[in-house]
């Protein structure tokens, strides 16, 4: 029995673990429930699994939920601080982190400090600081096990192999990796993307997810994100991250070993695959999906992305080449210019004009920086995204 807590439960990741959860109750308790804001999501989940913590983010609806959640569960404090206290718990074994954006990063590190194995949805923090959470993970003797479906699938490809003298070095053992994409809502667009509006923007073809990371989809900035995080994950240079269009969302990745074998992973796009398999890893266990059909499927089809009609994702890789603070201030500057795009102030191909001049606008100071710094980094590019969004607004 393993206990797990979920940080963003009443997200889409955290509804599909409690999901998970509830089809295989003698694996899993639930013991900790944390939520941005949504009171009646919430209290009906902590109804259903009786954790022993809860947390809502928002200090209003955290007021609230007391009257709404008691017997025995637990009120942690409102802000990151109850989400640092869950992540840390000694009841907590398993900590599922589906948070959306930056303020996962403190809630992670406190994971790892404390030796939990981290299920990792939320993949802005390995952005920003994903070397250094590996290595801090490696010091406390904590495990990142990647939910997100694409390095989920490399992770999966990657169990059982292990390099032969003739292989080289590790990096040499894994050849490339293929990181497939669906292409977002905009794949099939013709013509300009300067005037697409928001509802356009939140389409998106394959998977149904929240909005920051729906918006990214479409921009491909989420793709240029998971390449980072599949660097930092998996040890591998830039070049060896090789992204593909594949707009049928069924082989959720592969990777070519140091003999020219490729193994790739495959399912129907159901996110509850990766969050079942992160939460019952190393063990394969019963099918919660439905089976993929490949005569359904018919075809698939794999073609190289428009960097240039997709800046984004151009930008994410300059800023994984730099490296140092440079990813960072990639995520922060898109998170403010994304927030800004679904209130109407920006237009969608602003998006990537922020973040663009806001990378121009920092100066590296070489090395790779500290969690104190990558912390002062974020804040200071956020201000300077602000800054840029005023300009163009
Ligand atoms: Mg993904």
């Amino acid at each position: 029995m393993k206990r797990i807590a979920i940080l963003g439960s009443t997200g889409s990741i955290g509804v599909n673990a409690l999901n998970v959860a509830r089809e295989m109750p003698e694996h899993f308790q639930v013991v900790g429930l944390a939520a941005h804001s949504d009171l009646d999501g919430l209290a009906r989940q902590a109804h259903d699994f009786s954790p022993k913590l809860v947390s809502l983010f928002d200090a209003e609806a955290a007021a609230r939920l007391k009257t709404r959640v008691n017997g025995g569960a637990r009120h942690l404090a409102p802000g990151v601080e109850g989400l640092v206290e869950m992540a840390s718990h000694p009841d907590v074994d398993v900590v599922l982190t589906s948070l959306v954006g930056g303020v996962g990063f403190a809630p992670l590190l406190a994971a790892l400090r404390a030796g939990k194995t981290v299920a990792l949805a939320n993949k802005e923090p390995m952005v920003m600081a994903g070397a250094q959470f590996m290595r801090e993970a490696q010091r406390w003797e904590a495990r990142i096990i990647p939910v997100d479906s694409e390095p989920s699938a490399i992770f999966q490809c990657v169990q059982g192999h292990r390099p032969g003298k003739a292989a080289g070095d590790l990096s040499a053992f894994i050849k490339r990796v293929f990181l497939t994409a669906s292409g977002g809502a905009f794949y099939r667009h013709k013509g300009s993307l300067e005037k697409v509006t928001v509802a356009q923007a939140l389409k998106h073809p394959t998977w149904s997810m929240g909005r920051k990371i729906t918006i990214d989809c479409a921009t491909l900035m989420n793709k240029g994100f998971e390449a980072i995080e599949i660097m930092n994950l998996f040890s591998l240079k830039r070049e060896q991250v090789e992204i593909v269009i594949h707009p049928q969302s069924v082989i959720h990745s592969g990777v070519e070993f140091s003999d020219g074998s490729v193994l790739a992973q495959m399912s129907p796009p159901d996110m509850r695959l990766p969050i079942q398999y992160a939460m019952t890893y190393p063990e394969r266990t019963i099918r919660v999906i439905e089976p993929l059909d490949l005569f359904k499927v018919g075809e698939l089809t794999f073609r190289r992305p428009d960097f240039r009609r997709f800046p984004c994702l151009a930008l994410a890789t300059a800023a994984a080449k730099t490296g140092g603070g440079m990813p960072a201030v990639l995520n922060a500057s898109d998170e403010v210019a994304v927030e800004r795009f679904v209130a109407g102030r920006i237009r969608f191909t602003d998006i990537a004009r922020v973040v663009e001049r806001t990378m121009k606008a920092y100066k590296p100071s070489g090395g790779l920086p500290t969690f104190g710094e990558v912390v002062e980094i974020d804040q200071w590019a956020r201000r300077k995204a602000e800054e840029v969004c005023e300009e163009l607004s």
